[in-house]
């Protein structure tokens, strides 16, 4: 069986983590080879010289068992020596929470990046160290940035994505959000032929928008996924995301934060099946299969169980349509 996840940071980087040990119990098998992960890469930003990903970290360092568990991204045993000196120098900007563990990381890539490396073989040599058990690539090699339109004191801007959600946590309407250099991009090497071959592609409760949509926003990629058996599971429990601000994206762009509106958003031509919370049992989606279980991502236990669940669905209605 072959997978491939599209996949933001932490809602697609614990569902992963579940994906795989419910692979790894069926076929004694830690899961390599098995899933494809085509990775977020529009949040990726450049600060202090270092160009980071932290979408690609996430799932990295998730899967490679070097995350920081209670707060879902940046390195475990971190410490912030590095920022506190930049702050010392009056460096800006400060909000970013850049550990000294994981500015190694930033150094590898910008290094590689310097030398002619593409993203994705700079993410394969990371992977080497991580080991995450699946095959991770980026969404495109080339530049592509999440940027967001907001009115403030100094006026219409478009501020990046990071600023938007990490500095002013999401609190200031979004009038807009453009994916910068998405229209030019080409899906990174290997990405067009991992979902041809795919026997499913899994949508993990990721944002919809700044995730997920990113990824699909790469021309060719969602009508390589639309030509697939598609499930997703809804990062939406009970009209409100589970944790952050992914509300804050889908009123931007005008899709209402319900279980079903995001369904209906992806579309009938992308998805076939979707998974809701039992908080949303009886969502009905026209042309989705739509079922409901336990969508907390509470432990180990509980997300293998939704990504067998997100599987076993996903095989049936590849079977049906067959
Ligand atoms: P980010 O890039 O770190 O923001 O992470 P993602 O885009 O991969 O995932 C963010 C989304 O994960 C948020 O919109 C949350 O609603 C969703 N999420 C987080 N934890 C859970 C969970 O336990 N269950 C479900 N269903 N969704 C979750
Ligand atoms: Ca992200």
């Amino acid at each position: 069986m072959r997978i491939v996840v599209l996949a933001g940071g932490i809602g697609g980087a614990r569902f992963l983590r579940g994906l795989r040990s419910t692979l790894a119990e069926e076929t004694n098998n830690p899961g390599s080879g098995i899933i494809t992960v085509i990775g977020n890469t529009g949040d990726d930003i450049t600060l202090f010289g270092l160009r980071i990903c932290p979408d690609l970290d996430t799932v990295m360092y998730t899967l490679g068992g070097g995350i920081n568990e209670e707060q879902g991204w940046g390195r475990s045993d971190e410490t912030f020596t590095v920022r506190e000196e930049l702050a010392a120098y009056g460096m800006r900007p400060q909000w970013f929470g850049l550990g000294d563990r994981d500015v190694a990381t930033h150094i590898v890539r910008t290094q590689m990046m310097a030398a002619g490396y593409p993203l994705s073989a700079v993410t394969e040599a990371l992977c080497d160290r991580w080991r995450p058990g699946v095959r991770l690539l980026p969404m495109t090699d080339d530049r592509v940035e999440t940027h967001v339109v907001v009115d403030d004191e100094e006026g219409r801007r478009a501020i990046h994505f990071q600023e938007w959600w990490v500095r002013h946590r999401a609190a200031i309407p979004a009038r807009e959000i453009v994916s910068v250099g998405a229209a030019d991009a080409k899906p990174a090497p290997g990405v067009l032929e991992a979902i041809a071959e795919a026997d499913v592609v899994l949508l993990p409760p990721s944002n919809p928008v700044v995730s997920v949509g990113s990824i699909l926003g790469v021309p060719g990629i969602r009508d390589a996924v639309a030509a697939k058996t598609v499930v997703g599971v809804s990062p939406i429990i009970g009209g409100a995301p589970v944790r952050g601000m992914a509300d804050a994206c889908l009123s931007a762009i005008g899709v209402a934060s319900t279980a079903g509106a995001v369904a209906g958003h992806y579309g009938a031509d992308l998805l076939d099946g979707w998974l809701v919370d039992d908080a949303d049992a009886g969502t009905e989606v026209a042309g989705i299969a739509v079922r409901s279980r336990p969508l907390y991502m509470t432990g180990p236990e509980a997300t293998a169980a939704i990504a067998r669940a997100a599987l076993d669905l996903a095989v049936e209605l590849k079977e049906r349509r067959a």
